[in-house]
């Protein structure tokens, strides 16, 4: 899923603090946020991956989390990622409930 950041640097932070917090190891080509150039304009999009993707991560929301996730806790923009994050994880829950993992 992609979502527009227009106040993202493009620092890849949040890539690393991802691999950090699911494999314990600094390698953002893992991460399940990735961070992509826009091709339009100059700027950032944030890419959340959220099927199986190569060797990334599956990105889960950091629901087991209360609060910011690892990725939102290192980023500058907090503010704008924890938006997307929480946007994210909000499509996470209904799609397990409509798939009957979760009770209503
Ligand atoms: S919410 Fe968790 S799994 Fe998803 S991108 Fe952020 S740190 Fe990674
Ligand atoms: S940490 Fe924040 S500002 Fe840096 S690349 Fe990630 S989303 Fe953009």
């Amino acid at each position: 899923m992609d979502y527009n950041m227009n106040l993202c640097g493009g620092c890849l932070t949040c890539e690393i603090a991802c691999s950090y917090k699911h494999t314990g190891e600094f390698n953002h080509l893992v991460s399940a946020i990735e961070i992509i150039e826009r091709e339009d304009k100059p700027g950032y999009k944030v890419r959340i991956h959220h099927d199986n993707c190569g060797d990334r991560i599956v990105c889960d929301g950091c629901i087991d989390i209360e609060g910011d996730p690892l990725c939102v806790q290192y980023c500058r923009k907090s503010d704008d990622l924890r938006t997307i994050i929480n946007a994210f994880r909000a499509t996470l829950r209904s799609q397990q409930k409509s798939e009957g993992y979760e009770n209503e």
